[in-house]
């Protein structure tokens, strides 16, 4: 494992973190053995968040009394300052700890989210308070939207710009890393496997190693998968033609729109099961009809309920139309049921 220096933030930090949201599914002890085999692996940036269930809590008892040998990111989605300080001091509860490294202002992906932490009473006078006291070392922001990710960077605000990184999205590298680095900001990528819809980890890390200074923070859910991952920082990175023509063929696949199952449209008020409906198109091009159909027959039947009340649509941050892209699936499914007919 090589090791870099995040931005201006002076931290060493692994050149691979661990994305905090996979170990939610799994039991303490388990959560407790992965994070201990990253560790052991090398990875020393841990980043999760307040609404990740327990992952906080996870992190804490893993690193219990070795606080200092790793560098924790957390990050609160509340826009005021009250909210700000009860999810900080909820994470140096959880995280077992007295401070955080970075601490960042999640999913700031509107004008109105960015006035409201900025203005008076907002979430980010809270940390700004905090790291006064010693509570926090560095804040950060994070981002879905492009144009507001460079709006943040450029705010001179944050040490640190989270933001999507992979082979499929791959637009943060013009602008949004450019002007980061020139303002010597550490960079985060998130979803370096387009929130699963690249299932060849391979080339997204060959991908991803191209760009040594972007910090990808991938989950992880069991021993083997840290140990695979790191395996493939452990090698020289050699993009080959094969693996350039794998990367398009997954980009004209899944084109422009594509649903990155993030969940932020969900719950649908009239129970549609958007994130497994989004999918079907995907998943019929990589299993037949037959076997599409009955994985995902309760997740396209729940697309009739859609009344296109639009609700899904003002809280995707890819700004999708998702209920046209439902219709879409739907009539494939609907396709599908006809040929099996
Ligand atoms: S537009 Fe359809 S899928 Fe979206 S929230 Fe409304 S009913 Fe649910
Ligand atoms: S539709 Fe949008 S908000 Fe919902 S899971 Fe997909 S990308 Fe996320």
């Amino acid at each position: 494992m090589r090791y870099v220096i995040f931005g201006k933030t002076g931290l060493k930090i692994s050149e691979l973190g661990f994305g905090g949201i996979p170990i939610i599914r799994l039991s303490r002890d388990t959560a407790v053995e992965v994070l201990h085999r990253a560790y052991e692996r090398g990875i020393t940036f841990y980043d999760t968040a307040n609404a990740y269930r327990d992952s906080e809590e996870k992190i804490g008892c893993a690193f219990d009394g070795i606080r200092e040998k790793v560098v924790i990111a957390t990050k609160t989605i509340k826009r005021d300052i009250q909210g700000a300080r009860k999810d900080l001091e909820n994470s140096l509860r959880m995280l077992r700890t007295d401070y955080i490294d970075l601490y960042q202002l999640h999913q700031i992906a509107q004008e109105k989210d960015l006035s409201a932490v900025t203005a008076p009473g907002g979430a980010l006078e809270a940390v700004v308070k905090a790291r006064d006291e010693g509570k926090v070392r560095f804040i950060g922001a994070t981002s879905h939207n492009l144009s507001m990710a460079v709006k943040l960077v450029k705010t001179g605000l944050f040490s640190s710009i989270q933001f999507p990184f992979n082979f499929i999205e791959d637009a943060a590298k013009d602008e949004l890393h450019t002007t980061a680095r020139e303002l010597d900001m550490g960079i985060l990528a998130m979803k370096p496997f387009a929130g699963g819809m690249i299932d060849n980890a391979d080339i997204a890390f060959k991908f991803l190693r191209q760009y040594p200074g972007v910090i990808p923070i991938p989950g992880y859910d069991s021993v083997d998968s840290v140990d695979e991952v790191v395996s493939f920082y452990n090698r020289p990175n050699i993009v080959t033609e094969r693996d350039t023509h794998l990367m398009e063929k997954y980009r004209t696949e899944l084109g422009k729109q594509f649903c990155r199952r993030c969940e932020y449209c969900q719950p649908c008020p009239n129970g549609v099961m958007i994130t497994m409906a989004m999918a079907y198109k995907i998943i019929a091009s990589r299993m037949s009809p037959a076997v599409s159909v009955e994985f995902s027959r309760a997740a396209m039947e729940s697309v009739k309920l859609c009344d296109e009340c639009g609700t899904c649509v003002e809280r995707c941050p890819y700004e999708l139309p998702i209920p046209e892209m439902l219709k879409s699936s739907y009539d494939l499914y609907e396709q599908h049921l006809a040929e099996l007919m």
